[in-house]
């Protein structure tokens, strides 16, 4: 029985395993970087080791000195949370052969899901649908040049071991996917030692649609329901909703019954996520498996009323799945916005440093799991995610309008962040009729609008600010500042 878990990740999510461990009376146990000696996630641990320097192939990436983490704490399990170890493999392994229960897949399983072209050959095996493309790896950019003319442009070159958005290419024509090839190639190479690329139909106007999978050490499978991510920037998710606009009862169980037949295609065990694509004619591709507790899985615990973490504890202790698939009941609507430290403006680049001041958003649905603090600091040598905001509701409407609330409570100081660009999102028609797709933000032109609305409000500012003037009379000028609403500046 698992009694202490070593938790080998950081931020948000390092937070989130911990809280289960304590209501559940395990002990936990942390590991830090230089960078992240102030961190909540250390201080919140019953113990905490240092495992190097801040960057991640010297800490959070470092097998060795998280083994020896293991051995001086005592824990008897690790749990790798998303990113860093979490679809290692050889991690996997590690622990098996170090007596550590990883609290994830077998390492074989991992290893079939981490490879998109053999998990996608599983799934043709096995009847799942897959998107069209290269029937194995393509060993040169001669072969993806005559697979594409195949199937015809525009398609996408994928690394078969990219991930977060990463080792993806669109190309429109052969002279394009001979520079790609080079590309994708070396990125690949830089991130994981080793590339490997299939070719991929490029699907129009898609929406991503993942289903949360469970399977359990016997061979008991569920779903637990759907979750859409189509708002997306370069391939990464930003919001995610559940249930889809797009899918029905009927669809649920439907695209859920491929999603059991995946999970035992793979020989799956612990909680893991299938992601399709939904073409706009309504078929559902697969696309990947991540083998892994997901960014996102906080809207699947609001309508399902789940503690995922807890599920995993408990698969991993040989437990079976408590609950039967059709004893499966989906209650209300969740969002989630990923808060990200970033300059919306400035395509998006990380904005770093410390956060002097933290409010952070409550109230009835209202969910934000998050490693901030009034001054904690956003390192410049992890994710950008600072926050995962949620809020729940009976109807969407009132989960969007808890949203948009929440997103006017949460107040960072001193870093750039993506709460403006989600208010603005969250208000746009289209939004609000659910007309999604991977590319929203290209497609609806959001980010100018986004500007301009912006411009609008900084205007409607100045124009109160200068009748509160003239009200109360030019010598008291000097306190026009004051006439916004009441906030931190320039945040
Ligand atoms: P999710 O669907 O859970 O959000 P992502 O694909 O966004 O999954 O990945 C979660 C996190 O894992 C990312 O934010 C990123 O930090 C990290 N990650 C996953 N795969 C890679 C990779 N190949 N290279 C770099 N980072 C990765
Ligand atoms: P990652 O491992 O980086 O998460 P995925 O294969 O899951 O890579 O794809 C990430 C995103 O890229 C998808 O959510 C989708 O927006 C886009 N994408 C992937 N494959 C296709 C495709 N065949 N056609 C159109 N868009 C795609
Ligand atoms: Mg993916």
């Amino acid at each position: 029985m698992i009694e202490k878990i070593l938790v080998a990740n950081r931020g948000e999510i390092a937070l989130r395993v911990m809280r289960t461990c304590r209501a559940l009376g395990i002990k936990s146990v942390a590991v830090f970087s230089d960078e992240d000696r102030d961190s909540l996630h250390m201080k919140q641990a019953d113990e905490a080791y240092h495992i190097g320097e801040a960057a991640p192939a010297k800490s959070y990436l470092n097998q060795n000195n998280i083994i020896d983490a293991i051995k001086k704490s005592g824990a008897d399990s690790v749990h790798p949370g998303y990113g860093f170890l979490s679809e290692n493999d050889d991690f996997a392994a590690l622990c098996e052969r170090n007596g550590v229960t990883f609290i994830g897949p077998t390492a074989d399983s991992m290893n079939l899901c981490g490879d998109k072209m053999r998990c996608k050959a599983a799934m043709l095996d096995a009847g799942v649908p897959t998107v069209p493309g290269s029937p194995d790896l393509v060993k040169d950019a001669d072969e993806a040049a005559s697979i594409a003319a195949q199937i015809g442009y525009p398609v996408l070159l994928k690394s078969v071991y990219g991930g977060g958005g990463r080792g993806i290419r669109l190309v429109n024509d052969e002279s394009q996917l001979r520079e790609a090839f080079e590309s994708v190639t070396g990125e690949s190479i830089a991130a994981v030692g080793k590339s490997a690329i299939l070719v991929e139909k490029f699907l129009q106007k898609t929406r991503h649609i993942e289903y949360q999978m469970a399977r359990d050490k016997h061979g008991n499978a569920v779903h637990i329901f759907e979750r859409e991510c189509s708002i997306q920037r370069r391939n990464q998710k930003l919001i995610e909703q559940t249930p889809s606009p797009v899918v029905d009862a009927a669809t649920r169980e439907r695209v859920g019954e491929l999603v059991v037949r995946a999970a035992d295609a793979v020989g799956y065990s612990n909680l893991g996520t299938a992601e399709f694509l939904r073409a706009d004619t309504g078929e559902f591709y697969f696309i990947e498996i991540n083998a892994r507790l997901q960014v996102e899985h906080p809207i699947t615990e609001l309508v399902s009323g789940l503690d995922l973490v807890k599920l995993q504890i408990d698969i991993a202790n040989g437990e079976e799945i408590p609950f039967k698939q059709p004893e499966m009941q989906m209650d209300g609507y969740a969002i989630e916005c990923r808060i990200n430290a970033e300059d919306t403006f400035l395509d998006f680049a990380p904005s770093t440093g410390p956060v002097p001041r933290v409010t952070l958003p409550h109230g009835p649905g209202v969910r934000c799991d998050t490693y901030l603090y009034p001054g904690c600091s956003v390192s410049p040598f992890y994710d950008s995610l600072m926050a995962k905001l949620c809020a729940w509701g009976d109807t969407f409407e009132q989960s969007r309008t808890r949203m948009l609330a929440a997103l006017g409570d949460f107040r960072i100081s001193g870093v750039q962040t993506s709460i403006p660009l989600y208010k603005t999102i969250l208000n746009t028609p289209e939004y609000i009729r659910g007309d999604l797709s991977t590319d929203f933000l290209a497609r609806y032109d959001i980010i100018r609008r986004h500007e301009a609305e912006l411009k609008e409000e900084r205007q409607g500012l100045a124009a109160a600010a200068l009748a509160a003037v003239s009200t109360r009379g030019a010598h008291r000028a000097g306190m026009t500042k004051a006439a916004g609403p009441p906030g931190w500046g320039e945040m």
